[in-house]
This record gives C-alpha cells, structure tokens and sequence, in this order.
C-alpha cells in the first residue's frame, strides 16, 4: 500500500522507492501524531539500525516534493510533519508541544474573507491554534476532590 503510493507517486520525477522512504511514509501514514524529524528518526530506526538524522531529514524533503508528505507550520522549533496533505488546520499544546488535527467546518470560508479584506488572491493559509491538552490540563488542575 505504502510502497504502491510511493512507486505511482516517483513515476517519471527520476525518484526511486527506496526502503528508508518507504519506512518514513509508512510510519506518518500511521500516525496522528504529527511526529518531528527526531521522533520519526527514533521510530524507522528499529526497522532501519542504519539510518541517520540527516538521511531522516533529506528523503522528508523528497517526500514533501512527491506530495506525500507536509511539513507544518506549527510555531515550533522543531518541525513536524504530516501524511495528510490535504488542507486541514492544526492545534498545539503549549504544555507538552503536542500537535493534533482540528476539524474546522468550511475553511474555504477563512480564505474568501481574507480575500476580501486583503484585496489578495489567496491560495491556502496556514492556521495553528494553540491551548492545553487534556493531559496537561488535568496535570496542572488543582485536585478538586480535597
Ligand atoms: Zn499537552
Ligand atoms: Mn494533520
């Protein structure tokens, strides 16, 4: 399924399907995550004992080129990357850096009134909203039972 995708998507760019890509694709493809560099490097690693950061970081930018892959804008430090690339918004957890998707309804509706406001034709936004996990929320909450 992986390897197909990958084959079909590097047909005529003179890109190969190669195990290490393979194995970061499938990783993300199963992952809501939204994992960093670090975090995919950490994971394909038991697969692949011979890989390293830097090849981690060139085929996610081969990846990217394919389309298969999109690296996100999320205000961090570290970027993180997703296999979904249709346009979809993001929220960040400022407590533990943790990115998850946020389904907003009609968001070709953000694009036409910042069109309208800004004169702009506009062909995509990136949109990260940031908050509190239930996690850390419930980490930094007093204990209510007392
Ligand atoms: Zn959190
Ligand atoms: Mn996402």
């Amino acid at each position: 399924m992986t390897q197909q995708r990958l084959s079909e998507a590097t047909k005529g760019t003179g890109r190969s399907v190669t195990r290490q890509r393979e194995a970061i694709l499938e990783f993300l493809q199963g992952t809501t995550s939204h994992p960093t560099a670090m975090q995919i490097f950490d994971q394909v690693r038991d697969e692949l004992p011979h890989i390293t950061l830097a090849t981690v970081y060139r085929n996610l930018t081969v990846l990217q080129e394919l389309g298969l892959v999109q690296e996100l804008e999320a205000g961090t430090a570290s970027a993180h990357f997703d296999a979904v690339v249709r346009e979809h918004c993001h929220v960040r957890c400022l407590g533990c850096g943790r990115v998850d998707d946020v389904e907003i309804p009609d968001p070709e509706n953000l694009d036409e009134s910042a069109h309208v406001a800004s004169g702009y034709t506009i062909t995509g936004h990136h949109l990260v909203f940031e908050g509190y996990c239930q996690t850390c929320r419930e980490a930094t909450q007093p204990d209510q039972t007392n």
